[in-house]
Parts: C-alpha cells; structure tokens; sequence
C-alpha cells in the first residue's frame, strides 16, 4: 500500500537566525519548508506556498530531490518572506526581531486536484485567514492538523477562533497556547482549547518534550536528550511534520498510532535542533531515524 498524501500550506522563508552558539544567514527556512521536509521521510507531500522572484533553483531542487511536489508553490514578482529571530540563553525563549511578509502579502492559494484530494491536511504557521482558504479547497481530509503562532494570535485572534472547531490537532507551544486560551496552567488551556471544538491539542514544549490532550487521555514524551542544540528553528514544524507524516504513511487514528507519531515527530525534531537551519535534515536517513525511535523507545521504557 502506498503512503496517503499531506498538503501543507505555510510559509516558505529566508531567515537569519541567533543562538547563544552562533549565527546563520538568509538561510531557508519557513514553517512549510520544514514541515514538508520532515514529512517526506514518510508520505508525499504537496506544498502550497509562494516566493518572490529571489528564490534560486538550488532550494527549488533540494525541496524536489525530497520527492515534494512543488506544483503549488507558486512564484511572484517580489522578495521571499523573510524571518529574524534570536534565541535566549534559554533557547526556549526567542524574540522575532523582523519579519517581512514580502510576497505573502495579497497571496491568494489555489489548490490543484492531487492537493485537494489529499487525506492529511497541515495548515503549518502562516496567517489564519490564509489557512481557512486553503482549508476550503480540500475534498474531504481525514486529518485536519494546524499550527499557530504568537504573531497571530494577537493580530488575527478572530480568523484563527473560527477555525479551532475545525481542527483535529492544533499543533502549538506552551506559550501560544497560554496565549491562545487566556490560561496560565497548560493543562487548563488545553481544556480550553479543546472546549472549543477543537478535537485534540499537542503542546510542544521544546526541550522538555511535548503533551498530547484529546478529551479521553493525556500523553506526555520527553525531548530526546541532546549534549548540544545549535538551534531550534524548526523544531516545531518538523515535529508536525513527523506526526502527519507517519499517520499518513500508516492510516493510524487509533490512540497507540497517535502515540506512535509524536514519538517520530520528537525523533525529526531532535535531527533539526543539531543544525542551524535545519541543514541536519539534508543528510538524515531513514535508517537514522529509525534507529533514533528504538533509542526513544528505550528512553522511556520503564
Ligand atoms: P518554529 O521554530 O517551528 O516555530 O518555526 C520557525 C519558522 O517559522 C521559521 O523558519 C520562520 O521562517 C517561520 N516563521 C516565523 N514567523 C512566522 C510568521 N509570523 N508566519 C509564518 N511563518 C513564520
């Protein structure tokens, strides 16, 4: 049986990045570009997002030679968008110290038939009223997943409400989801999140893990124990990535599947944070990571 496909809509990003152990320029990045990365260790993957005219066929190939479809990455006269953001000593905590929307702005998303069709939809990090266009497209997806962000959730709280009753996992951080629900206990917010409609709510809390609460059970992994995180940038996106991934190479929906793909979803997470820019995942194998899973496996084990 062939893996069911995923269609990510997100943003596709240079960025410049700080952490207390170095710095990186302009490189690619974007909550879609990660995501899909990720995910194409386990699934087709059609990615709907837009660059400027700056974006070389270097990065196009790379993202080809990851078997991604790129039909719905369209190209517009203008600059990529672009993201700078620097990292605490705590690399928990960073700021964004300039976003440019550039092409983003004005992006209207059409989806093509194979990316309309697809069973697993990821409306990765972008402007919630984006993610509800994209997510009118689709045919009938059997997961709907979405991601938000601080950003968003000041500056368009409604769009991103109206589309919580929608989701079946809402991807997020501690500190988005404290945000998102008015909470501070995480477990309270969750509950809040999930009294909306929202069907389950995975918080990522990055290096200590990530706790899944759907309305029957909660589930908690730790972080894979790393000796040094170079940074972060990521992170986030290729722990959906795997998830989605893997639910859609398998067909799980069952409690243990789930439980099955946050722990592949930890394992692409720890790959990304090992590199700045994610360039760790360029020369990660399947073995790798599945070597990583009987690692993580044990790391729980009690
Ligand atoms: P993560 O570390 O997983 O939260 O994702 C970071 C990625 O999100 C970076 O590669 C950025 O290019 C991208 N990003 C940062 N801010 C935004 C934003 N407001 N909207 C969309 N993408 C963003």
């Amino acid at each position: 049986m062939s893996a069911a496909a995923i269609t990510v809509v997100g943003s596709v990003a240079f960025d410049t990045i700080e952490t207390p152990v170095g710095r990186a320029e302009e490189v690619l990045g974007g909550s879609a570009t990660h995501f899909a990365v990720a995910a194409s260790y386990f699934a087709p993957v059609h990615l709907v997002a837009v660059v400027g005219d700056d974006f070389p066929e270097a990065e196009r190939e790379y993202l080809a030679s990851r078997g991604i479809d790129l039909a719905g990455l369209e190209v517009r006269p203008g600059r990529t968008f672009r993201w700078t953001g620097r990292y605490h000593e705590d690399m928990n905590v960073r700021d964004t110290l300039d976003l440019q929307l550039n092409v983003f702005a004005g992006f209207e998303p059409r989806l093509g038939d194979a990316a309309r069709r697809a069973p697993v939809a990821f409306l990765a990090n972008i402007d919630p009223t984006l993610q509800e266009a994209v997510l009118d497209q689709f045919a009938s997806p059997a997961v709907v997943a979405c991601d938000t962000m601080n950003h968003w959730i000041d500056g368009a709280r409604p769009a991103l409400e109206k589309l919580l009753p929608r989701i079946d996992l809402l991807v997020i951080n501690d500190e988005e989801a404290r945000l998102l629900s008015g909470e501070r206990n995480v477990v309270r917010a969750a509950r809040r999140i999930l009294d909306r409609g929202t069907r389950s709510v995975l918080v990522k809390r990055g290096e200590y893990g990530a706790i899944l609460f759907s309305p029957e059970s909660v589930f908690a992994v730790p972080a894979y124990p790393l000796e040094e995180v170079f940074d972060p940038t990521g992170a986030g996106d290729a722990f959906a990535g795997g998830v989605l991934g893997y639910l859609a190479a398998t067909g799980e929906r069952s409690e243990g599947g789930l439980r099955r793909a946050i722990v592949y979803g930890s394992v692409l997470a720890s790959f990304v944070v090992e590199d700045f820019g994610g360039q760790r995942l360029r020369t990660v194998t399947r073995d790798d990571i599945e070597r990583r899973y009987r690692q993580f496996v044990a790391l729980v084990e009690f």
